[in-house]
């Protein structure tokens, strides 16, 4: 299958999910009129190597909105924000948490594959300052559109995108933070880091707190929409 083809089967899918979730609007309307634009972006140069736009999704009126870095290789192919192996550990991390992924909104903070082509490998790259501002329009637009009471970013590049300068994870974690809009971000790891620890006691005390992040967010959004 061409790399046009997979885009459009992408943004196919993208419509056909998004739809399941929620019928009709003009918030809906406007939400397809920003993927559509997204998926043609040229802000930057990362859209000339990867496969598509991989845009956020879940529906809009949804209390949770989620942010992760970039979306991996299985994202890139498929078109869809974590489904490769960080989205599953992600997952299972939610299912403890008592998050129902369904009813959030999940999305990247840059949209497009960056990477190094190693043989037939292509090995995740960081994305740079540069793109990652070149990319923040498209969250701020998505978080216009969904309004979320708490915003969440996943890792140090959301962080980045949603506070517009380098943070420290470690310093904001665990406590609500109000971002330039007024609104409220909690901020957290990127499942990534979890499946990257090598030492597994570290490994599995860092994903109980991720655990306990996400039980602290769960709560929070529910007393903000009470
Ligand atoms: S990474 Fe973001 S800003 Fe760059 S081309 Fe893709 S969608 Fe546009």
């Amino acid at each position: 299958m061409s790399e046009q083809a997979i885009a459009d089967r992408g943004l196919a899918d993208a419509l056909g999910a998004e739809r399941a979730l929620q019928p009709g609007g003009n918030l809906r309307r406007a939400w397809e009129e920003l993927l559509a634009e997204a998926r043609r972006c040229t802000r930057c140069h990362l859209y000339k190597c990867a496969t598509q736009t991989v845009f956020g999704e879940g529906p809009l009126n949804a209390r949770i909105l989620f942010i992760g870095e970039q979306p991996g290789d299985q994202e890139d192919l498929a078109g869809r924000p974590f489904v490769g192996p960080a989205g599953q550990l992600f997952d299972q991390a939610l299912e403890k948490a008592g998050i129902d992924r369904a009813e959030t909104y999940v999305t990247n903070a840059v949209k497009h594959f960056k990477f190094v082509q190693r043989g037939k490998k292509r090995i995740h790259d960081k994305p740079n300052a540069g793109e990652i501002t070149a990319c923040r329009w498209w969250q701020e637009q998505e978080r216009a559109l969904v309004k979320p009471p708490v915003t969440v970013a996943l890792g140090a590049t959301a962080a980045r995108s949603l506070f517009g300068k380098v943070v420290t994870i470690g310093k904001l974690r665990g406590a609500p933070h109000q971002l330039a809009d007024g609104s409220e971000c909690w901020v957290t790891v990127h499942p990534s880091f979890l499946l990257r620890m090598p030492d597994e006691v570290r490994r599995r005390e860092e994903r109980a707190r991720f655990v306990e992040d996400l039980i602290l967010i769960r709560k929070r959004a529910a007393r903000l929409v009470a």
